[in-house]
């Protein structure tokens, strides 16, 4: 059975920007409740150990000084089939590629720079909740 619960964060492009507010009561809105939240400036070692699944990557030099450039806004947030349910909502990686009425075509500015991350399936959900905010958190 899929799990009720997914990591989500608020990245540094729209937390700075003060989306923050406007994207979480768009996720409320469909149903989304907010179960960890905190704000955090990641360092480069933290945030190329959260994104070590990517390392290798083309973009992953990249994608880590910008995830360590400026604080973001980590949460876990609750809803039936959450890691699916969430993914929806957000969208595609790149805004351009991104439905209609999802976060990243409203909030993002580019595929790098794409205004919020989602786990991809359960097990990171809770690999990634843990990393934030300790094991309880994806129970
Ligand atoms: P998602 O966040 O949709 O799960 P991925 O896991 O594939 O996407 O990539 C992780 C993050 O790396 C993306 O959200 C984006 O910020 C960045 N990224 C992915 N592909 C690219 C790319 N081609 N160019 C720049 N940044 C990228
Ligand atoms: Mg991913």
């Amino acid at each position: 059975m899929a799990g009720n619960r997914t990591l989500a964060i608020i990245k540094p492009d729209a937390f700075g920007a003060g989306k923050a507010g406007k994207i979480i009561a768009h996720l409320e809105a469909q149903g989304f409740k907010l179960v960890c939240a905190k704000v955090t400036h990641m360092t480069v070692a933290e945030a190329g150990a959260f994104y070590a699944v990517h390392k290798g990557r083309p973009f992953y030099d990249e994608l880590v000084a910008f995830m360590s450039s400026a604080p973001c806004m980590p949460m876990v947030l609750e809803k039936s089939d959450a890691v699916a349910a969430y993914r929806t909502a957000i969208g595609a990686t790149d805004p351009a590629e991104a439905a209609e009425g999802t976060v990243r075509k409203l909030y993002a500015e580019s595929k790098g720079r794409n205004a919020v991350h989602g786990s991809d399936s359960d097990e990171n959900a809770r690999i990634e909740g843990t990393f934030f905010f300790g094991s309880a958190a994806l129970v």
